[in-house]
């Protein structure tokens, strides 16, 4: 038997996501934050199911945004909420590119159309294109991440709107690092735009490892992607220990103004240096253009700092996270090396 043909023809041709474990001292390549937290010590019955509606942890995120329990779907990683989307609304699913890859990863599994729009030049977004794309294809759904990964900018707001505006259908607005980013975010548009969803994920603000994504939008849009979600798919460690790093907000907040910080700092001392291009970034991470994508990504490692090579996604770029101080410090004089402008 061919396992093979049994496969939905859309899946057949996907590649698995690939995280590889790559062993370094410095590890700068998946955007995660240098910080973590206490765990919770709160007791969990482990013979029970989670609260499947996850009630003091949504209440909790609903009071940081203004908005209520009802407006707000936890899932296990905001890449899980993507696929909930998709399933829910299906395609087409409409993009500028490069983008998270999981988008156009998700609509394809699923079968649906996905539609990439470049981005121009500055990595900003086309405006034009992405409207005529948006009349010509009519889809279910939009993507936006503001600020972009992995090219680290903040998409020119007003344009945003507009997009938001002349859409016929949902609009997501995936704000994985808007914490890292100088405006406010899109969550004050909500009671605006009835179409308009808001991401947001705790993996990069220094708990990756409970795999918790959330989204905001309107209580008529949640309930039907609740309808897909399931059941029990934030667990009860999760859940507990999301709630008490919650509630130490400050410390987050501290971390990440540390870290916004130190990403202004690493930017000047990349853009003094020759033989590269620095990007602008409002993210936790820093896009650069390089003369030899895979030297650059060795030259690194050989130094043990491991970033991301973006290969083809974005031609000639890689992609170096925000560490701590020392980190960060051991990544600038590895670059230095590599570029032979330094000693
Ligand atoms: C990392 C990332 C996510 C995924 O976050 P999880 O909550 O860890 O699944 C979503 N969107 C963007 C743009 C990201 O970079």
């Amino acid at each position: 038997m061919k396992i093979e043909k049994l496969v939905r023809p859309s899946v057949r041709g996907l590649k698995a996501y690939e995280a590889k474990e790559i062993p370094c001292k410095v590890k700068l390549d998946a955007n995660e934050s240098p910080y973590g937290y206490d765990i919770s010590r709160a007791k969990i019955a482990t013979n029970r199911y989670p609260d499947p509606e996850a009630r003091a942890l949504r209440d909790a995120i609903a009071k940081t945004h203004g908005v209520t329990r009802e407006s707000v779907l936890l899932g296990n990683g905001s890449d899980e909420l993507i696929s909930c989307l998709i399933t829910t609304f299906g395609g087409p699913v409409l993009h500028p590119s490069p983008t998270f890859v999981m988008y156009a990863n998700i609509a394809i599994a699923l079968g649906e159309k996905d539609v990439p729009v470049a981005l121009n030049s500055e990595f900003d977004l086309d405006e034009t294109a992405m409207l005529a794309a948006i009349r010509r294809h009519k889809p279910k759904l939009v993507f936006l991440s503001t600020p972009n990964n992995p090219t680290g900018n903040c998409f020119d707001a007003g344009a945003v709107l507009r997009i938001i505006e002349r859409a016929p259908g949902i609009v997501v607005v995936d704000e994985a690092y808007q914490p890292f980013a100088g405006d406010k975010g899109y969550c004050t548009f909500l009671a605006d735009y009835p179409n308009l969803v808001v991401m947001r994920t705790l993996s990069k603000i220094g708990l990756a490892a409970l795999r918790l994504g959330y989204m905001v939008a309107s209580t008529q849009i949640i309930a039907e992607v609740n309808k897909v979600r399931l059941p029990y798919n934030v667990n009860s460690f999760s859940q507990a220990h999301a709630l008490h790093a919650l509630k130490k907000g400050t410390l987050m907040r501290k971390a990440i103004k540390t870290i916004a910080t130190e990403r202004e700092a690493m930017m000047a001392a990349m853009s003094a240096m020759e033989g590269i291009e620095v990007y602008p970034s409002e993210a936790n991470f820093i896009m650069f253009r390089v003369a030899d994508q895979a030297a650059m990504h060795a030259a690194l490692l050989k130094r043990g700092v491991l970033i991301k090579n973006l290969g083809a996604m974005v031609k000639g770029c890689m992609r170096v996270t925000v560490g701590t101080p020392s980190e960060n410090k051991a990544f600038i004089k590895a670059l230095r090396e590599a570029l032979g402008n330094g000693k």
